[in-house]
Formats: C-alpha cells, sequence, structure tokens
C-alpha cells in the first residue's frame, strides 16, 4: 500500500488524481491533502477518503473545520502546505498540483526527506529548476511529471538511451485565439481566454495556454526534467491536441505519443510507470474516426511570451522567478478584469528588463532569495506599478 500525499486536491489535476485513488483504492490510499478555498468539495473528500491530515489556505476555515471533524489534524497557509507535504507515513507518494510558485517551497521540504515528487505544479521547475535538480541530485530523489507533454516524452524516452534523443518536439495546441490575428488579440475578454478549444483546465493555466506562456514554462520544464539543452526543445503548434509530444533521435526516427485528452493518463502514467495498467477513468482515443493530423510552425509574432522563458533561463538564474512572479500576477489582475489581453505579455516583458532587479542577480541563488523576489515583483505588479 502508497500512502498519498496530495497538494491542491479540489483543483483540476487533484480532482482527477482522486478518481484514480477510488478505482486503484487497493493500491493507495490518501491519507493527507491541502486545498485552496473550495471548503465544500473538501469536506466531500474528507468524509469520503477519511485522511489523517489536512491544510486549508484561510484561517476561518480551519476553525470550521476542526469543529466538524473531531479527529482529523488540521492545519493552514504555507506551513500548513509544509506539513502536508513532510507528514510521516510509510511508503510515502507526494503528488504536488498547487498552482503557482507556492509549490516550490512544500516541494523542496519533502525532497530534502528524500521524497520523490509526482509533479504537476509546472512553476516549481520554472522558478526553482536548477535549486531543485541540485536537491534531488544530493538526496538521489526523483521528480515524476504530470503533464501531457511531459508525461508524453516520458512515456517514449523510457527504456531508450538518452545519448540517442537528437529533439524534443513539445507540441501546442494554440489555446483559445490560435486563430485570431495579432490585430484581434487587442481587445479578446476574459470569458474568451477562458474558452480552450481542446481541454478543461482551471483558470490560471488556460489562461497560460491562451498567452503560450504556458509553453514557454513547459519547455523550461523539459530542459529540467529530461536534462536536455534549451536549443534541442522545440514547440511545434498541433491544434488537434492528440500528439501529445514527439521524440526525435539521432537516425532521424520520430516517436509520437498519442491518446485523448485526458489528465487521467498522465496521472496514472506517474503512478505506475513504466507500467501502462487500464483504467477506466481514461476515455480511449478514436483513432478509426480521426482523418488527419497538423502541423504548424509557432507563429513567434504573433505569441512572443514562448520565446520568454529562454530568454529569463539566459538572463540568469533569478529571471526564470521574475518572469513567473510577473505573469501570475498578470493573469490576476486579466482575471480581476483590470488589465487587457496583451498587457500580460507587455507587463512580463517590462519586468524582466527592469532595472529594479538587476541587483538580485548579485545575490546567493536560494529558496529566500526567490521567495523574496517572487513576493516583491508580485506586488510591485499588483500595486499597479506597469499599468
Ligand atoms: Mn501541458
Amino acid at each position: 500500500m502508497k500512502n498519498v500525499i496530495l497538494l491542491g486536491a479540489t483543483g483540476s489535476i487533484g480532482t482527477q488524481t482522486l478518481d484514480l485513488l477510488k478505482e486503484f483504492n487497493k493500491e493507495y490510499k490518501l491519507v493527507a491533502f491541502s486545498f485552496g478555498k473550495n471548503i465544500e468539495k473538501a469536506k466531500q473528500i474528507i468524509n469520503e477518503f477519511k485522511p489523517a491530515l489536512v491544510s486549508c489556505e484561510l484561517k476561518e476555515d480551519l476553525e470550521n473545520l476542526k469543529k466538524e471533524f473531531k479527529d482529523i489534524e488540521f492545519c493552514y497557509g504555507r506551513n500548513g502546505l509544509i506539513k502536508v507535504a513532510t507528514y510521516e507515513t510509510q511508503n510515502p507518494i507526494v503528488i504536488n498540483s498547487l498552482v503557482g510558485s507556492c509549490g516550490l517551497e512544500p516541494t523542496i521540504k519533502a525532497m530534502e526527506i528524500n521524497r520523490d515528487i509526482y509533479l504537476a505544479n509546472k512553476e516549481t521547475l520554472v522558478v526553482g529548476g536548477k535549486l531543485v535538480k541540485e536537491i534531488a541530485k544530493e538526496k538521489n530523489v526523483k521528480i515524476i511529471p504530470i503533464d501531457s507533454e511531459h508525461s508524453a516524452i516520458k512515456q517514449l524516452i523510457d527504456g531508450h538511451n538518452k545519448k540517442d534523443i537528437k529533439r524534443l518536439i513539445i507540441t501546442a495546441s494554440g489555446g483559445a485565439f490560435r486563430d485570431k490575428t495579432r490585430l484581434e488579440l487587442v481587445n479578446v475578454t476574459k470569458d474568451d481566454a477562458l474558452k480552450h478549444p481542446n481541454w478543461q483546465m482551471g483558470e490560471k493555466i488556460t489562461i497560460d495556454c491562451a498567452t503560450m506562456m504556458n509553453k514557454g514554462f513547459e519547455l523550461l520544464e523539459a530542459h529540467y526534467l529530461f536534462d536536455i539543452e534549451m536549443d534541442k526543445i522545440v514547440p511545434l503548434q498541433h491544434k488537434e491536441s492528440i500528439i501529445h509530444s514527439m521524440v526525435e533521435f539521432n537516425d532521424g526516427s520520430i516517436f509520437a505519443q498519442m491518446a485523448s485528452s485526458d489528465m487521467h493518463l498522465p496521472i496514472k502514467y506517474a503512478l505506475m510507470h513504466p507500467k501502462h495498467t487500464k483504467s477506466s477513468n481514461i476515455k480511449p482515443l478514436d483513432i478509426e474516426n480521426i482523418s488527419s493530423l497538423s502541423f504548424q510552425k509557432i507563429d513567434y509574432e504573433k505569441y512572443p511570451m514562448i520565446t520568454y522563458a529562454a530568454y529569463a533561463l539566459e538572463k540568469g538564474d533569478i529571471y526564470p522567478t521574475i518572469l513567473n512572479a510577473s505573469n501570475e500576477a498578470c493573469v490576476r489582475l486579466f482575471l480581476d478584469g483590470k488589465i487587457k489581453f496583451l498587457d500580460i505579455e507587455r507587463i512580463v516583458k517590462e519586468c524582466l528588463d527592469s532595472k529594479d532587479y538587476e541587483k538580485y542577480s548579485f545575490e546567493e541563488f536560494n529558496l529566500d532569495l526567490i521567495l523574496k523576489v517572487d513576493r516583491t515583483v508580485k506586488d510591485d505588479v499588483l500595486n499597479g506599478k506597469y499599468w
């Protein structure tokens, strides 16, 4: 029996993970979880799975939960996430499906006590990739991806020699605005941006798909996960979202992984890799009824955000943190109706090029610096410094 610790249980990935824990309840048991503000959903999870420890975001929810569930331990906030990630149990599996840079610290704390991380929180690798890799090496722990593209690559290279890889081809659906011109992007609304053509996901990542920041993040994520240079990782637009990524080997052979657009598969593969265990939660791909697959080059003029991840990495260790913090704050502002869609990319670029943050390049790159810069940039953006 494996004891599962789930960070971000009420979100999209969290919910789909719970579907699988229910299906495979002879092998996996939920022992601890965290959630944000969705207390009704959290109560359902508590009643169904009877975990020992639960963390919420807000202190007032903590008081309510304590009154209702007397024999469960509760905690909250930043320390609550760390407490859940490091919860003492036999055969722990830590699944991080938090949204945003708040996922970094609990990831690091769990790795420091020799735990492998099942990672859906891509911001962990964007902001702290270098640090997380160092800890993984030192503690001899693994980072197992839960992202459809990276799961695809893992499925394709498990059993192959890494030296044979020529490049990774990361497919991109193109998001909500793939059929719009650059000019048409000027006045798009939040509701337009939240209509992803192929995937049902949380709001933050759906906006990141519309700006293509998500794909920029995923290039960085692949770089850290698979130890491959950035210039060997290329994005390719594939609007059907049937091929979830490809690996080109040195002899010219290109392998592709195809499946329906359903995150249950990447979650299940992370849990059970390298086995391709059958799951009733996964909707099979109806290959007989797919008449064609299409590929287009990425239009970098329409989507400059996709180039910012490599740009940030090149500028220095702290710049991916600035990239992510400014993006997270901008997405918040856009969802709150305070800035327009194209302001997101403008502000992110201004932050990357701002003289105000240059001084952080000269400080030692560690968790404290990341947390400080993350807070500073988010506050600057949210408080109106750039709009
Ligand atoms: Mn993805």
